[in-house]
């Protein structure tokens, strides 16, 4: 029977994924946590369920038949019907209460985020003690940005710091140092997402300035962290020479040697529909194979360790 102390049984929040198995966010084999809530909202996002903080209901148009059901069960009216006979779920009037999600034949609907203490969370984590012994392995924060959640995601590596297993955070970086500091205190090893290194770009598609990232990223080397630099190639707005140089010189600055390139793709775009949102990404095709492994010799040429698709 595993035991938890109070406050891990006390400290909660919005966790809307969690994955066993993964290899490729930290070393070994990894649990990742997903942490909802973001503040950046990336157009190219494969995980826009996880930008809202609160939970979000959705019904998944390829999967519904229109029998209607969840209409009739919700005790609340928060299933509509768009002007074209699609159904959705109205969040300002829903409970969560699952009735409808229950009842639906077909699977359609969908709950992304609830609300989980650390207990709950790590009941998930030490399932796989035995491959993290073998493999170097642990958990990863994940999200959204696991900073916004700053005490959860505190709490969830102190836990794992308790248990002697190795904690991962994937991280934008665009959140104040204090904030990001709480977390990653705790935490062994920083996937530090970079998307671009020009300001102008940052602050137009991220509404950032770049220098909080690169001073975060400077201060978390300062504090003798490990970080890997976790950089989105996306067509035409980042896969460029000069970006890749600007990288080059932002890992020998700060003293960086381990690179992941993430190249652009489409799996994420159904969950747009799902959730209303429009997807603005039809138009940027995959990046050709050639040009990121282009891109991956470059910085190998600078001793840095390159993964693509890490
Ligand atoms: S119950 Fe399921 S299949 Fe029926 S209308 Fe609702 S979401 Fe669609
Ligand atoms: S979760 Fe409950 S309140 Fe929300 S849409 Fe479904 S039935 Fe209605």
């Amino acid at each position: 029977m595993l035991l938890f102390d109070k406050e891990e049984q006390l400290i909660k929040g919005i966790v809307f994924n969690i994955e066993h198995y993964h290899i490729n966010d930290g070393t070994g084999i990894r649990t990742n946590v997903f942490l909802k809530g973001c503040n950046l909202w990336c157009p190219w996002c494969c995980n826009p369920e996880s930008q809202k903080f609160n939970p979000q209901m959705v019904i998944h148009r390829k999967m519904c038949i229109g029998c209607g059901t969840c209409q009739s069960v919700c005790p609340t009216g928060a299933v509509l019907q768009d002007d074209f006979g699609n159904r959705f779920i109205d969040m300002s009037k829903c409970t969560l209460c699952g009735l409808c999600m229950q009842k639906c034949l077909s699977s359609a609907i969908e709950q992304y985020g609830e609300e989980k203490s650390v207990a709950d969370v790590m009941v998930e984590v030490e399932k796989d003690s035995a491959y993290y012994t073998e493999s170097d392995g642990g958990m990863t924060l994940s999200g959204g940005e696991p900073c916004l959640q700053p005490e959860f995601a505190r709490a969830l590596a102190e836990a794992c710091n308790k248990r002697y297993i190795h904690v991962s955070m994937e991280t934008a970086l665009a959140v104040p140092w204090a904030t990001l500091w709480r977390v990653a205190e705790k935490v062994d090893q920083i996937l530090a997402d970079v998307k671009f290194t020009d300001p102008e770009q940052f602050k137009t598609i991220c509404s950032e300035p770049v220098d909080l990232i690169k001073d975060n990223l400077k201060k978390l080397r300062e504090k003798g962290k490990h970080v890997v630099m976790r950089c989105p190639i996306i067509p035409t707005l980042n896969d460029n020479d000069g970006h890749i140089e600007k990288l080059i010189e932002w890992a020998k600055e700060l003293d960086i040697k381990d690179v992941d390139l993430l190249p652009f793709h489409q799996l994420g775009k159904y969950k747009y529909t799902s959730l209303g949102y429009v997807y603005t990404m039809d138009e940027f095709k995959e990046i050709d194979k050639t040009v990121v492994e282009k891109m991956r010799d470059r910085m190998a040429e600078h001793g840095l360790n390159v993964i693509v698709g890490g």
